[in-house]
């Protein structure tokens, strides 16, 4: 009689998947309200009140609305006048977006590997990296761990280096009590429907410097100036609906508890799992004060599972959960290898050979990313952390159970 789910026995339990996104009655009115109004856009009051709202909560002095969190990353670099001939140091695990807009910006990304024990950029690789022409990084917030902010500091202060954090992963995750994205020189967030605060999309900026506000503010709407006599720029239309910024407030208003529920069970999990042999928790750094999740990431370590590749591991662990909906899977694709990162697949790019040669990702070698993508990442989403104890212990419960019979799991693997 085989024991484990996948090969027709009993499943440790049923994992109810919280719903998402989280919405109630205020959700629709706060939207309904604003479709009432007749101001969906141009002249309204939300998007000022959000924020304002995003910077209190981020604890800075200004914020700017945006249509989304790939353009706020090109807005930061055009505010910072970051453009030809500049070098922007960007981890190779991450989406797409964090390399792109630098393209975008006509500079050239660098792309640098991770830190194996938490998959944010590395700073010792940052360091390697830095040439005369580097102007400026972009750490992400990846997952669930936020990246080592007082090292990157410390670099960057070093070297006269601006720091935009892309916060698109934790919107009201702290380091040392201070928020993700007060910390840089910029922040960058995106409300995309999929993220942990959500209008269905959506992107806001963050920074403690009135000039790169005004800048910001000039950036998405038009080239206009926000008031008489601010510096402003040339640009496009970047601009966030009403409707979308009256559901963001609604959803910022949840925020904080959500990720306090979400890291009180990301934490248990974490601390159960972490005797199981050939599964580890991140590494958390003691200046984290409040964790965020996009993704809960453990580390698979395939030798110490006779081998079972851990797509196998994964598809195994969702049959002992018993439920179709269950997210999982594996990091993104590291941008020197991945099918949405190709800068040769624009003509705008080919500025000159030398450019079209300094953007080919095929240049940088990043194991980690690598091993991490192929080998060793297991990503669970976010959703799964809004569970209950109960919850956490079924999850738990079935990676204990492929371990209690990892010889049967490596048939199963071998089939
Ligand atoms: C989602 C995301 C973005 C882009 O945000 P959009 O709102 O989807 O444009 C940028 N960086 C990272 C790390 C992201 O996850």
């Amino acid at each position: 009689m085989n024991k484990l789910a996948i090969l027709g026995g009993k499943p440790v339990g049923k994992f109810e998947m919280p719903s998402f996104p989280y919405y109630d009655e205020s959700d629709v009115d706060a939207v309904a309200d604003t479709m009432r109004s007749g101001v969906w856009g141009l002249g309204g009051a939300k998007q000022k009140e959000l924020e304002e709202k995003f910077a209190a909560f981020c604890g800075v002095p200004y914020s700017v609305s945006a249509s989304n969190g790939t353009v706020t990353l090109r807005m930061a670099m055009e505010a910072l006048e970051i453009g030809p001939g500049d070098e922007v140091i960007v981890p190779g695990l991450t989406w797409q977006a964090t390399a792109a807009t630098v393209l975008d910006v006509n500079a050239v990304p660098i792309l640098v590997d991770v830190d194996p024990e938490t998959y944010t950029i590395d700073p010792k690789a940052i360091e390697a990296a830095i040439t005369e022409r580097t102007k400026c990084i972009i750490p992400v917030h990846l997952y669930g761990r936020m990246a080592n902010m007082d090292e990157l500091l410390a670099i960057a202060d070093k070297h006269n280096l601006y720091i935009i954090e892309d916060c698109a992963h934790q919107q009201g995750a702290r380091w040392d009590g201070k928020a993700a994205g007060s910390l840089g020189t910029i922040g960058s967030f995106s409300l995309q429907s999929s993220k942990i605060l959500n209008s269905g999309e959506g992107g806001l900026l963050t920074t403690k410097d009135s000039r790169l506000s005004d800048l910001l503010h000039s950036l998405r709407f038009c080239g206009r100036a926000v008031r008489e006599g601010a510096e402003a720029m040339q640009s496009g239309n970047f601009r966030l609906s009403e409707l979308q910024a009256a559901l963001a407030i609604v959803q910022l208003s949840r925020l904080e508890e959500q990720n306090a529920h979400r890291e009180i069970n990301a934490t248990y999990i974490e601390n159960q799992v972490s005797d199981i042999e050939g599964i580890k928790p991140m590494y958390r750094h003691p200046k984290i004060t409040r964790q965020a999740f996009y993704n809960l990431t453990l580390r698979y370590d395939a030798s110490a599972w006779e081998g079972v590749p851990k797509l196998k591991f994964l598809e195994a662990l969702k049959a002992e959960l018993d439920n179709e909906s269950f997210h999982y899977g594996t990091t993104y694709e590291p941008l020197h290898m991945s099918p949405l990162y190709r800068p040769h697949s624009k003509k705008t790019h080919r500025l000159s050979e030398t450019y079209w040669q300094q953007i080919d990702p095929r240049r940088f070698d990043l194991p980690v990313c690598k091993k991490a993508y192929e080998e060793e990442s297991l990503n669970f989403m976010h959703m799964m952390l809004m569970t209950n104890r109960e919850g956490c212990d079924i999850f738990v419960e079935a990676i204990k159970k492929l371990r209690a019979n990892v010889g049967e799991l490596a048939e199963f693997a071998r089939k």
